[in-house]
């Protein structure tokens, strides 16, 4: 499918094929686990660290779903693991192409959720922004994805399953046995899509810890963004046990303000925050910390702001990225102009910060932050009424 023209389909309704028998899911194992997993159905201690290595290297960097395709495993093994298990990924629901060539899914994962799934290539990268849960917890009065009422954290298996989609849907599988290729496709991950990643912090460190495998996926720690909205007991833990770039939804320079966008600012508020993030370790210069903030109008944007802005963030290596606000139906604010925008990040790049204004992508298709609910509900009620006008 070409990327010239955009496409757009109505979500289908497949119901999704539950494991059969119990048999587990081999997808979202970490090493260790996976390890447990062959020891109980009796690989022995000698061999189970060349299993792991085998299996492991199948799943993850070949791509394959079928045991019956992992051919330097003995045909009877190869049965043995098929009896016991199962390798799935969250299906495939519906997939649009924008104009601009970003790709959003729509995937259904167990008890028939459904989360979606943005990729946006550019010319020198391609980032696949995935969710961490099924709607958010927190009520940030500009975000849609925290007006939905239910929320369920997503397993290890569901967060990394949306990256093996994502490259089946690419094509970005190498065939087994050909040598390792750096170029990709999808060569960065951003947790920013739906919920907070920090309130489901097992899930997505062992998710991203087999994105990072090198025996796999084998993206690097410095191709994977993390996106919190300020949970502040865990930011070190995510420098410790994942150890991947931290972007923070900042949005407002006083408490006041921002207690109302973004409410856990009461929990930890502003002070808290930036300590949080001056004591989180990097290695260099170019693992800065990215600060998100989301441009509405006369809430937020004044020149006063700016330059508060770059005083309270003195000392972090920083980057400011600048979210024009996506509007969706009934929300409570407006996106800044343009030229307020851009007065904006001068203010900031005048102090010496990089101040990128984020360029909406997948507009056609309401693909951009904030807006992956309402595509959801709108698709739902576009099928209604197709229904209604056939009369069915
Ligand atoms: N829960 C995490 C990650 C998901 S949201 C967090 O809040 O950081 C990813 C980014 O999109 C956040 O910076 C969020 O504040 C921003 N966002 C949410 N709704 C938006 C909207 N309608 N317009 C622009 N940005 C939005
Ligand atoms: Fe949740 Fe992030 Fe949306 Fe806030 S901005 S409601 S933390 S997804």
């Amino acid at each position: 499918m070409t990327a010239s023209a955009p496409i757009t389909q109505d979500v289908l309704t497949i119901p999704r094929k539950s494991p059969e028998g119990g048999r587990r899911n081999l997808v979202g194992l970490t090493r260790p686990q996976l390890r447990d997993a062959l020891l109980e159905i009796g690989v022995t201690e000698k061999q189970v660290k060349m299993r792991v290595n085998q299996v492991w290297q199948w799943i993850y960097q070949w791509g394959v779903r079928d045991f019956d395709a992992m051919t330097n495993l003995a045909k009877g093994f190869r049965a043995q693991l098929a009896e016991n298990f199962v390798i799935e990924i969250p299906e495939m629901v519906s997939r649009q192409v924008s104009n601009d060539g970003t790709r959003k899914y729509l995937v259904r994962i167990a008890g028939g959720h459904e989360v979606e799934v943005v990729y946006i290539p550019e010319t020198d990268r391609g980032t696949l922004c995935i969710s961490s849960q099924v709607g958010c917890t927190l009520t940030c009065s500009f975000c849609h994805t925290g007006t939905q009422k239910l929320v369920r954290n997503l397993s290890a298996g569901e967060i990394v399953g949306q990256v093996m989609m994502a490259r089946d849907d690419l094509g970005e599988w190498p065939e087994p046995g050909a040598p390792k290729d750096e170029t990709r496709l999808l060569s960065n991950i951003v947790l920013m899509g739906m919920g907070e990643p920090l309130y489901n912090f097992d899930n997505v460190r062992d998710a991203m810890k087999i994105a990072m495998d090198r025996e796999g996926i084998s993206l690097s720690r410095r191709r994977i963004t993390l996106s919190t909205s300020g949970v502040v007991p865990e930011i070190a833990k995510t420098a410790e046990e994942i150890g991947c770039l931290l972007a923070v939804s900042f949005h407002a320079t006083t408490d006041e303000v921002r207690d109302k966008l973004v409410p856990i600012n009461k929990k930890w508020n502003i002070e808290a925050l930036l300590n949080a993030l001056r004591e989180y370790p990097r290695l260099s210069n170019s693992e800065r910390i990215t600060f998100e903030y989301v441009m509405l109008k006369d809430v937020n944007d004044s020149d006063a702001d700016a330059r508060r802005l770059v005083s309270l963030i003195k000392g972090i290596p920083a980057k400011i990225n600048l979210i024009p606000f996506n509007e969706w139906p009934g929300a409570p604010y407006v996106r800044s102009d343009q030229d307020r925008i851009k007065a904006f990040a001068d203010i900031i790049y005048h102090a010496g910060y990089a101040s990128p204004i984020r360029r909406p992508r997948g507009e056609d298709i309401m693909a951009a932050c904030g807006q992956l609910k309402s595509a959801t509900e709108r698709a739902r009620k576009s099928r209604k009424a197709i229904e209604a006008d056939a009369g069915l």
